[in-house]
């Protein structure tokens, strides 16, 4: 996926400026920096959730956005063609409170993709499995713990079969003894699948851990980016050595 010269722009806050960006097919990348920097707003462009001003972003080839210089971002057919290719995991999971863990993870595959309810109880059923959670199948989201909403999230995004999942600060929103068990499987998915993985992140050990590459960011463009032993163990930018002195 490609970022090509993204700018983004809420009044007089310049989010992104100018932004180029790419994430290699299968790669795991992090996503760190300050608050307010737009890491966010990457995300949520690439789910179709807010438009860039202006710029070219693609995924796996296909245009997601194209929006020229005076002209203003359109949804097209061919946005929501590439749109399909993305999941996402928010903060806050973004359950259907009222539907059961199985019927929030077979919700789009049958609207959406027009599977079949047999086809899509089976591969949901495959999915919570993976995340350790089939003997909740009939629950509702409230009757289940942060880290166990988190992870059906997961398993309803990786439902619809994406080349690409994002992830948004997936761990912030829980209680400590709870992170653990989603970021194990974020990590099984790092390294078990060859989906593309791109995670806004605070928890610098993880990043560190499951990424290929991080990237760090500040007002709105990467300041700097490489592999994880080198972009923590000896950053070259000043703005990053501060970022992580006050962070770790
Ligand atoms: P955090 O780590 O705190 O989540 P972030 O790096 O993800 O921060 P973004 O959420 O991308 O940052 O936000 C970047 C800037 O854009 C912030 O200053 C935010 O206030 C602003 N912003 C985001 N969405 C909107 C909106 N809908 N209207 C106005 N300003 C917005």
């Amino acid at each position: 996926m490609s970022f090509e010269n993204v700018s983004k722009t809420w009044g007089e806050n310049r989010v992104l400026r100018g932004l180029d960006f790419d994430v290699k097919p299968g790669e795991k990348v992090s996503i760190i920096g300050p608050s307010g920097s737009g890491k966010t707003t990457i995300l949520r462009i690439l789910m179709t959730l807010e438009t860039p001003d202006v710029g070219l972003v693609t995924v796996g080839g296909d245009v997601l956005w194209d929006v020229r210089k005076g002209d203003r971002a359109r949804e097209t057919k061919q946005t929501a063609r590439t749109r399909r290719k993305i999941g996402m995991v928010f903060q806050q999971f973004n359950l259907f409170p009222h539907m059961t863990v199985l019927e929030n993870v077979i919700e789009a595959p049958i609207q959406v993709r027009g599977m079949s309810k047999a086809d899509a109880v089976a591969r949901a059923t495959e999915l919570l499995e993976l995340v350790g959670l089939k003997d909740h199948m009939k629950h509702i989201p409230p009757q289940l713990s942060g880290g166990q909403q988190q992870r059906v999230a997961i398993a309803r995004a990786l439902a619809m079969q994406p080349e690409v999942m994002l992830f948004d600060e997936p761990t912030s929103a829980l209680d400590p003894e709870l992170i653990g068990e989603v970021q194990n499987v974020i990590r099984r998915l790092a390294t078990t699948t060859n989906m593309t993985m791109l995670m806004v992140t605070h928890e610098m050990r993880f990043a560190r851990e499951i990424s290929d590459r991080v990237v760090m960011f500040d007002q709105g463009q990467v300041v700097e980016q490489g592999p994880p032993d080198q972009l923590f163990g000896s950053p070259r930018e000043e703005r990053t050595r501060r970022f992580l002195e006050a962070v770790t």
